[in-house]
């Protein structure tokens, strides 16, 4: 199965406006997850994988905020700008800002086909708007899967990322090469590291990991809803284990 494409997430890409083309069927038996873990240990990867298993859609902040930046400057709303230069340092983008956004797209979270959402919420406050969310909207998150794996790892795997200016398919120089250096093996688009992949923004950045985003990971054990997964190996191994642990998860919730 290819990954998601575009068309099937482009309400969640570029907000109320737009259309999915593949508006999937109400399931009962979706899966709402979300993906925590320090930037770096492959949740977008992780992502795409659940995306193609489990049918839900791979809902990115991130990616929302990259789709606003290749946009023409008089497209991008104040806010937005102001968004942009955060995320250039590495630096968090405010929470109002980022809280308006996913509002705006409530309908991807009301979704029939679930969600997986990659990197929100990303604060304690966004991790507390989204409950009050889905509580007023008689939503329940099925699980968050928190990706373990040390800082050092870490550098080295942002360091090396490069990804896909079409399909934003993700490769690392060394790790996970392309066929041909520099070129997409998916869709043959040009393959660029992203600005705050660079070294001195990688340092903003796990510093605002360990402050603001560690402190969900309690957040979400107390309310147990926690799934911990060592992000060493390969993506389709950590990917096994993602996918075998949410399933007894959820065998054991059914049986209970
Ligand atoms: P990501 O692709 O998830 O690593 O996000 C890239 C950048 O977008 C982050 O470094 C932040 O600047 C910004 N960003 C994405 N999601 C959020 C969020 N939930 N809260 C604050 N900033 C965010």
């Amino acid at each position: 199965m290819s990954p998601q494409n575009e068309k099937d997430r482009v309400a969640w890409l570029r907000g109320p406006s737009a259309q999915c083309e593949a508006a999937p069927e109400n399931d009962s038996t979706a899966w709402r997850l979300v993906l925590l873990g320090a930037p770096g240990v492959g949740k977008g990867t992780q992502a795409d994988l659940l995306n193609q298993r489990l049918g839900a859609c791979h809902l990115s902040t991130g990616d929302v905020f990259r789709a606003a930046g290749s946009q023409s400057e008089c497209e991008q709303s104040p806010a937005m700008k102001e968004a942009l230069g955060h995320m250039r340092r590495g630096a968090l983008v405010p929470d109002a800002t980022v809280w308006e956004m996913v509002r705006e797209r409530i309908a991807c979270l009301r979704c029939g086909g679930g969600f997986i959402l990659d990197g929100f919420p990303r604060t304690l406050g966004q991790a507390e708007s989204l409950q009050q969310l889905m509580d007023s909207e008689g939503l329940a998150l099925t699980a968050v899967v928190n990706y373990e794996l040390p800082t050092s790892e870490i550098v080295t795997r942002l360091g090396g990322r490069r990804t896909c200016e079409k399909c934003k398919a993700v490769f690392h120089v060394t790790e996970r090469p392309p066929k041909i250096a520099g070129s997409c093996d998916r869709c043959d688009g040009k393959l660029f590291q992203r600005e705050d992949d660079r070294p001195e923004s990688i340092k903003v950045r796990l510093e605002a990991y360990e402050r603001s985003t560690a402190p969900l990971i309690d957040f979400y054990g107390k309310a147990g809803l926690l799934v911990r997964v060592a992000a060493t190996g390969s993506p389709d191994e950590i990917f096994e284990i993602t996918l075998t642990d949410l399933k007894s998860r959820r065998a054991r919730q059914l049986a209970n």
